[in-house]
């Protein structure tokens, strides 16, 4: 196919607005290609890719260059250039002002196709190293050269990345499905299996809905993960699943494994391939995986065997090259909760079974472990799960239905995900109580109040007893001795003076506390020493807490 056939669709599509309309020419469009090369390719480019997003290529090709190429090809300077980008706002109309300037292009120039496009594209990303950017800019020179004023402008949009053509991933699917007389829905499942609208178009085009059907998971094509709902409470969890696989929710960063043919492959929860960012979790899969599965779990950064803030974890997945430093400062570990290919086949099962292939292909090490799991139908064993998972500085807990399939790209109700809510509270701590035992000489839980602003009277809320350590203990224990005003057995209270910050899982409405609420799971997260009790948080912003959680799990 001629480049310029898919340019000027190009240029039409811009000026169309409505959805439907776009989705129809696009349909046709698609259906008069008769390669599969190139129905591939124009698949991407009109989303505005070079390469498909699983793949990891990247063009390297700034504005910097383009400018330079275009310079080569029309003769006009670099300051002009510049100048005309301040007046058009777009390169691509600059690159088609400046083609249309050149006059007739050379007689010789051969005429551009989506393939030789292609071409160029794949060796420009393949170039690294010494002399590669003046390389990159001989091959655009060369571009340019072949080009129509038309076909720069596209051209130039699609190497920067900037098509802006308005055709999304949904408007696509529903593209491929009009133009081959397919449900949507079939396009949609086999998108989440091959992860490529360029391979699902070709299949419908080929093999049609059969085709579409048979798409199965392959070793090395990252599949999209399944994904959870929040869950609104143990209680309706119980209700809906009956038994549940109780699992921490590990506070990482997702990773998709495969490890076949001698290679592994991971990809991140946005299927990219991170695998030359975790070279010693590749290694230890080698050791203790067996070969020909694919896997789904979480990585997490670890420090004094507790979890470092994932955003650790992604820092690392940005950081291509100092690996090595990375990997002292930074040691994870990966947990396994999932497995969805196991020898040469795809694990139509339930998770109870998924579960038992998935211990069956991992020999434990200090690196890769399989993520806890209690099935249990007792609300008591979710709390505590919950609960340890948040002791242990994890996120909390996943509910998942043991007889659920794994799902690809779906969100649905088979898992459920059991948070703290972010918002946390800066609340009045009115009284505490002494431990038992080995914290018998530590004031080791504290009386929480919020604060009534219209009458200044403190109203309590909760009592907070965990997301200390010991030290923490100590220090709060003199912190507060001075402030005891009374002692009733165990129990003592305070002038009220100091505020803690404090996580939980849930307002709900009690009668046990004259604030009329009480708080799930509360957690110490810091003393605000910033703070006094008039900048505590006020029985307003918690009742406004409450309400936002309904709306939370609607949504
Ligand atoms: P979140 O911000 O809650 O992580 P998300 O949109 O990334 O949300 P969800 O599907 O909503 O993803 O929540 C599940 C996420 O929790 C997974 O993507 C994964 O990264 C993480 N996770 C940690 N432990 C588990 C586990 N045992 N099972 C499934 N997911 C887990």
């Amino acid at each position: 196919m001629k480049f310029r056939e898919f340019a000027e669709f190009c240029a039409i599509l811009e000026r169309v607005s409505s959805t439907l309309e776009m989705t129809g020419r696009i349909a046709s469009f698609l259906r008069r290609i008769e390669d599969d090369d190139d129905l591939y390719n124009v698949v991407h480019f009109l989303m505005g890719r070079v390469f498909p997003p699983w793949d990891e290529r990247e063009l390297g090709v700034g504005i910097g260059l383009v400018c330079k190429a275009l310079e080569n090809v029309s003769g006009v300077s670099k300051e002009k250039i510049e100048s005309m980008i301040k007046d058009y706002g777009d390169l691509g109309l600059v690159a088609e002002r400046l083609l249309k300037g050149r006059g007739i292009k050379s007689l010789f120039a051969e005429e551009l196709t989506i393939k030789r496009v292609r071409e160029i594209f794949d060796e420009i990303a393949s170039l690294e190293g010494e002399g590669s950017q003046k390389r990159k800019i001989l091959l655009l020179t060369g571009l340019y050269g072949s080009a129509s004023p038309i076909e720069a402008r596209y051209l130039t949009r699609l190497i920067l990345g900037e098509m802006r053509l308005g055709v999304g991933e949904g408007i696509m699917r529903d593209a491929i499905a009009r133009a081959w007389g397919v449900d949507a829905e079939l396009v949609e499942r086999a998108y989440m299996i091959v992860n490529d609208l360029g391979r699902v178009a070709i299949i419908a085009k080929n093999e049609g809905k059969e085709g579409l059907k048979n798409v199965k998971i392959q070793l090395h094509i990252p599949v999209k993960m399944m994904l959870a709902q929040v869950a609104e409470s143990i209680e309706q969890a119980l209700r809906e699943m009956k038994t549940i696989a109780v699992e921490w929710k590990y506070d990482g960063s997702r990773v998709q494994v495969h490890y076949g043919n001698g290679k592994v492959t991971i990809y991140s929860r946005r299927l990219e391939n991170v695998t030359k960012a975790l070279p010693e979790i590749v290694e230890e899969i080698k050791k203790c995986v067996k070969e020909g599965v694919i896997l789904d779990g979480e990585v997490i950064a670890v420090k004094d065997g507790k979890p470092m803030p994932f955003q650790e974890v992604l820092r690392r997945f940005r950081r291509k090259h100092e690996i090595t430093k990375a990997m002292e400062k930074i040691p994870l570990e990966a947990y396994f909760f999932d497995i969805l290919y196991n020898d040469g086949e795809v694990i139509d099962l339930p998770l109870k079974e998924r579960r038992k292939i998935l211990e069956s292909v991992i020999k434990e090490s200090k690196i890769i472990k399989i993520a806890k799991q209690v099935v249990t139908n007792k609300k008591e064993e979710i709390e505590r799960v919950f609960k340890e998972a948040l002791d242990a500085g994890h996120e909390g807990a996943m509910l998942k239905n043991p007889n659920s399939p794994y799902t690809p790209g779906k969100r649905g109700r088979h898992w459920l995900k059991l948070k703290e809510v972010m918002e946390t509270l800066d609340l009045v701590v009115v009284g505490g109580e002494w431990g038992e035992g080995r914290r018998s000489h530590l004031i080791s839980s504290f009386e929480l109040a919020c604060l009534d602003p219209r009458t200044g009277k403190l109203l309590r809320i909760g009592q907070v007893g965990t997301g200390f350590t010991d030290e923490d203990l100590e220090e709060l224990t003199e912190l507060f001795k001075p402030l005891i005003v009374k002692e009733e057995g165990k129990k003592v209270y305070f002038k009220p003076k100091i505020v803690f910050e404090v996580a939980y899982q849930e307002i709900q409405k009690s009668p046990k506390y004259e604030s009329g609420f009480a708080l799930r799971f509360p957690r110490f997260v810091r003393l605000r020493d910033d703070k006094g009790v008039e900048d505590a948080d006020t029985i307003d912003r918690v009742r406004e807490l409450y309400e936002k959680q309904f709306a939370r799990a609607k949504s």
